[in-house]
């Protein structure tokens, strides 16, 4: 089998569009890219993460005495934004977003789940209390299929979409990053972000730059 191309569709998610619990400015206006993205025949391989939180899950600033939402706290010794509730599991705020066509996508990873840890990237949890990032399976999924290139899209630009096309880069994808197809929760850090993450590796296109 041929080496594939794969889709990862970050956390499009109706608690990270405008009218959730949290929403990341113009998070809209990139569904109907995505949505050409996920129709095309041009990637064999298909993802999508979903964030999966249960209600007494540590990121979130309700779960803290005294804490307001973004906060940051010292957890597991890292720092940890505290976020307002958000995509707490079987809510309608955490099911993917129902007008993208989902049957399209070959696996969904859930995460986010383990209460004490939150999970930005597709891959790897962030820092659990053991000290490490804990793997999601991701990348074994898609070494299996015969993936090596990944091209990303979603939200949020500086969070999840962030890690996630780290975490890509860190475990050997070809890594490519659908700039206009995500947004970010703040968009006044974007030039720095777009460096750093070339720096490391990523490519950063637009969408219509993506060749078939
Ligand atoms: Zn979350």
């Amino acid at each position: 089998m041929a080496a594939a191309r794969a889709l990862i569709v970050v956390d499009v998610q109706p608690d990270f569009l405008p009218g959730g619990s949290l929403p990341v400015g113009e998070g809209d206006a990139i569904i109907p890219g995505v949505w050409e993205l996920m129709e095309s025949n041009a990637f064999p391989v298909k993802v999508a993460t979903q964030d999966w939180h249960p209600p007494e899950h540590a990121s979130f600033a309700s779960n803290h005495d005294g804490a307001e939402p973004l906060e940051t706290i010292r957890l597991h010794g890292h720092d940890q934004i505290l976020w307002p509730d958000h995509c707490v599991q079987g809510t309608p705020g955490a099911e993917l977003y129902p007008q993208l066509p989902w049957t399209r996508v070959d696996a969904v990873i859930r995460k986010g789940t383990d209460p004490r840890v939150d999970s930005y990237s597709g891959f790897r949890n962030n820092w659990g209390p053991g000290g490490d990032r804990p793997p999601t399976g991701l990348a074994g999924y898609l070494r299996e299929r015969d993936v090596e290139e990944v091209v990303i899209c979603g939200l949020a630009r500086d969070f999840c979409v962030q890690w996630t096309a780290e975490d890509a880069v860190e475990a050997g994808f070809r890594t490519t990053l659908v700039w206009d197809l995500t947004r970010s929760v703040d968009p006044s850090g974007d030039d720095e972000l777009r460096s750093a993450l070339e720096e490391q590796g990523v490519r950063i296109v637009e969408k219509a730059e993506l060749t078939p």
